[in-house]
């Protein structure tokens, strides 16, 4: 099924190009949203009186701001800061900041934008927002990483709050960098506010299961994928892209539910180890040492490094991109497919192309996308805000089963959506349209603001 945009959104969709010159990666959120939403108008006509789609695409609040700081040498440097506060009907804005040389306001508008509907599809009090900077963190030292982090956050504190805005982390942004910022605005406000960041470290407001959570969710996800078509993870062969946060969990998940993950990558290049990926080894060089993944073979003599290779030739039967956006284009998905996938679930966010996304609809598999499927870890943030709210603290187990049940629902969710408006097993109308909805009638019952 190729997806078309509905003649009365095509109009709000060239206007939001106009209005966003040059954003293409926000161009391309808001098209796949949109392409989804036709049938919503016509059951709900309230929604285009009260213009809530021209709404949805404008943020409510947009901060640029400078970023300097000094290196080891002495040496000045400026970067530039993001924080894009797009949706807050359901509550505080909520999302994560990335780090990454390759951030610009495009980025963080797509980021944002998904969010929204991520969020809401969670059923947890939580709008949507995205920042970040075009700082590389890379071969920077701590003490580099401790100095930008204060400078981001000298500014950033005054949009913040835990009833206001709630940041967490995203690609760059991990523990260490959350402890740093959380102590400069800490120090700035004079306030021991839990609330205003999560992914907080465990001995200062943290939550059990925020690191783990966004694999583990999108693996629960695909499980409930497969278990609709009476399938499992059981002896799946499986590739998870990428190296850090999410995919370290994600694999760890998989292998838990009987899967082998043989392959995962980084910028650089791509580990394949037929054998199964030995995931305390990526965590050792990954987490505690900060290396990069193409040190693995000297640990591993029977597993090959593919320098610039793409992990998306190698056979399998699960993939589950978990690095950045776009990295499955159309041709990567009819490689896929070829070579006998039948399920892809998206850690990251909007990590396949529209080509890449039409070849899996059209190909029937179960495609999870990431707004559904990596909805864990802003779900298990809001979990984390629970708890800091109620001065508490939960047991592993019993958060586990928590961020477990949030994602079998919005699967249900998500199925039952596409079911009701004709497009069963398409999960990317599901998502969008259960998450609009969800925001859009909060909308119209907060009025016009
Ligand atoms: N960056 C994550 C995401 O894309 C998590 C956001 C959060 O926990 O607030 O959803």
């Amino acid at each position: 099924m190729t997806p078309h945009m509905d003649e009365k959104l095509e109009p709000i969709f060239q206007e939001v190009i106009q209005r966003n010159p040059g954003e293409t990666e926000f161009h391309q959120a808001v098209r796949e949203v949109l392409e989804t939403l036709g049938p919503v108008l016509v059951k709900h006509p309230e929604f285009t009186h009260h213009k809530i789609i021209q709404r949805i695409c404008e943020p409510e609040r947009q901060i640029i701001f400078r970023v300097p700081w000094q290196d080891d040498s002495g040496e000045v440097h400026i970067n530039r800061g993001f924080r894009v506060e797009f949706n807050s009907a359901l509550g505080p804005y909520k999302g994560g900041l990335r780090f990454h040389p390759s951030v610009y306001l495009g980025i963080i508008k797509f980021l944002g934008f998904a969010q929204i509907f991520k969020n809401a599809l969670t059923g947890l009090p939580i709008g949507g927002g995205k920042g970040g900077s075009d700082f590389d963190p890379k071969g920077k030292s701590d003490d580099e990483i401790m100095r930008f982090c204060q400078s981001f956050m000298t500014e950033l504190y005054r949009h913040l709050g835990e009833y206001t805005d709630v940041p967490a982390g995203d690609i760059g942004v991990g523990g260490r960098e959350i402890g740093y910022m959380f102590g400069q605005y800490k120090r700035i406000t004079n306030r021991w506010e839990a609330g205003v960041l999560t992914g907080k470290g465990l001995d200062w407001g943290g939550s059990l299961v925020r690191t783990e959570a966004t694999g583990y969710g999108a693996t629960f996800f695909v499980n409930e994928m497969l278990k609709v078509r009476n399938d499992s993870f059981e002896g799946k062969i499986c590739t998870v892209s990428g190296s850090g946060n999410v995919s370290i969990y994600t694999t760890e998940k998989i292998t838990e539910l009987g899967g082998k993950v043989v392959a995962c990558s980084d910028s650089n290049g791509v580990i394949y180890h037929e054998k199964g990926i030995d995931l305390e080894l990526v965590k050792q060089l990954k987490e505690i040492e900060r290396r990069r993944i193409k040190d693995y073979v000297s640990y591993h003599k029977d597993a090959k490094y593919i320098t610039g290779g793409n992990i998306w030739e190698i056979p399998c039967q699960v993939a589950m991109p978990s690095a950045t956006q776009n990295e499955i284009n159309g041709k990567d998905a009819k490689r896929l497919i070829q070579n006998g996938c039948i399920a892809v679930g998206e850690g990251a966010n909007m990590p396949t192309t529209p080509e890449g996304i039409r070849v899996f609809l059209d190909a029937g598999i179960a495609y999870g996308p990431g707004k559904a499927a990596n909805a864990g870890g802003v779900a298990t943030s809001a979990l984390e805000m629970q708890q800091n709210a109620s001065r508490d603290a939960w047991p592993f187990d019993f958060t586990e089963k928590k961020l477990e049940d949030i994602m079998i629902n919005i699967h249900a969710d998500c199925f039952a959506t596409a079911e009701e408006y004709g497009a069963p097993n398409n999960y990317v109308v599901g998502a969008n349209i259960a998450g609009f909805i969800k925001v859009a009638k909060a909308m119209v019952a907060l009025g016009l603001i």
